[in-house]
């Protein structure tokens, strides 16, 4: 009678583990599933230890020769919820208008506000359903998922209900990351917005986010503004993150460090001083490389810097309509390597257990007791995940023990 409560990976090529500071590989190895979570990962010429097997059962067992076996995918900044796109915007953006211009033209987050707050919650519901599938597909188990384009309570706390929804598929853990301040919607001056946003949005938002983040630019929440923000959400039991330093230096990583955020994202234009005050209170940075590139900024993150401080790096997709529409984990890491100089070892580490760090989720890792979210790879050697660009590495994405997504 095969066990369904019991798989067994046999014969992988390397297991890249995620235990102690590097990939943890090992070579020609066994991974036991048991209940939904890892049992014990043993080198071939072990035998692998016998438990529940012994009563009768056989194993479920898949054999995978010539793979390399890991961790599901965690992707830590994602704006997955959204109604409409804007290919438009990306036309007029490559024939060289700006961001300013765009906005005066009707696009930019206000255009996806606009979509957003049109759409009936099935509706957002069903369309994230679709992009999480496809994540599912590029092996991501683990996505935190942001508000930010409702702008107003109903809308927000309408997107939260949906990302929650859609964690309830099963598909993947879903985080859901309160952004109500993302923008300054129209017809709304500043400090009354920022006022809504603390003391009514942040409330009502509370029971459904389990983040609270502000999109930190001089133009958009200064410093000052964002530190309320975020005081606010954890005074509500959010945890901080934030948006920092993207498109112009706003000391957003020392606002960072200063409300003790679990991470920040972007970081292209980041003070010295704010990396090491973010290297002192251990904000994980978050690396949105795809987004660089999409948007052809001049700068890019300063990892030489950030390695020598000894600051924590995951990588993300930031997939969203306007700055960054890729979904692939696998992707964002070969970005992370080309693109910002990431080695191959801190762009794994980036997509998986540091990922996990940025959303302070104890996942990210192949070992005895934890859930078996795993991707099996068509790769024999962990340095092709990086070096086949464009190419969807993943044959299977496991969750808690389930297969969830199978290769054509
Ligand atoms: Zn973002």
């Amino acid at each position: 009678v095969p066990d369904n409560d019991i798989l067994l990976l046999t014969n992988c090529s390397q297991v890249l583990t995620m235990t102690g500071d590097g990939l943890g590989v090992v070579e020609n190895a066994t991974v036991r599933v048991e209940d939904g979570r890892i049992a014990a990962v043993t080198p071939a010429r072990d035998t692998v230890p016998i438990t529940r097997a012994e009563s009768g059962h056989v194993p479920a067992a898949i054999d995978c020769r010539g793979c390399v076996v890991m961790p599901g995918f965690v992707d830590p900044h994602t704006h997955l919820v959204f109604g409409g796109w804007r290919a438009e915007e990306f036309e007029l953006r490559l024939a060289g208008l700006t961001y300013k211009e765009i906005a005066q033209a009707g696009g930019g987050i206000l255009s996806t506000v606009k979509a957003t707050r049109a759409a009936a919650e099935d509706e957002l519901y069903e369309r994230g359903l679709a992009r999480l599938r496809e994540m599912s597909q590029w092996g991501t188990t683990t996505v935190e998922v942001k508000s930010g384009y409702g702008l107003d309570t109903e809308t927000e706390l309408k997107m939260l209900r949906v990302a929650r929804q859609l964690g309830e598929a099963g598909l993947a853990t879903v985080v859901p990351t309160f952004l109500g301040a993302h923008s300054v919607p129209k017809g709304w001056n500043k400090s009354d917005y920022t006022r809504l946003v603390s003391d009514e949005m942040i409330p009502a938002a509370a029971g459904l986010a389990r983040f609270c983040d502000v999109f930190c630019e001089n133009f958009v929440f200064n410093a000052a503004e964002s530190t309320r923000i975020l005081e606010a959400g954890k005074k509500h039991g959010l945890l901080p993150t934030i948006h920092a330093d993207e498109i112009e230096p706003s000391g957003g990583a020392e606002v960072a460090a200063r409300v003790g955020a679990v991470s920040a994202s972007h970081l292209l234009q980041p003070s010295d001083a704010g990396l090491k005050a973010m290297a002192q209170a251990g904000v994980v940075a978050v690396l949105l490389p795809g987004t660089c590139f999409f948007l052809r900024e001049a700068h890019r993150s300063p990892v030489a810097r950030m390695r020598e401080l000894g600051i924590t790096m995951a990588v993300a997709t930031d997939f969203n309509p306007g700055s960054c529409t890729l979904l692939a984990q696998p992707l964002a890491a070969q970005f992370a390597c080309i693109y910002y100089g990431l080695t191959i070892e801190e762009a794994l580490r980036g997509i998986t257990v540091n990922a996990a760090k940025a959303l302070r989720l104890d996942a990210g890792t192949i070992e005895p007791g934890k859930w078996a979210d795993l991707v099996v790879t068509d790769v024999p050697d962990y340095r092709h995940l990086v070096y086949r660009l464009g190419h969807n590495p993943v044959r299977l994405t496991i969750r808690h023990g389930q297969v969830i997504t199978r290769a054509a």
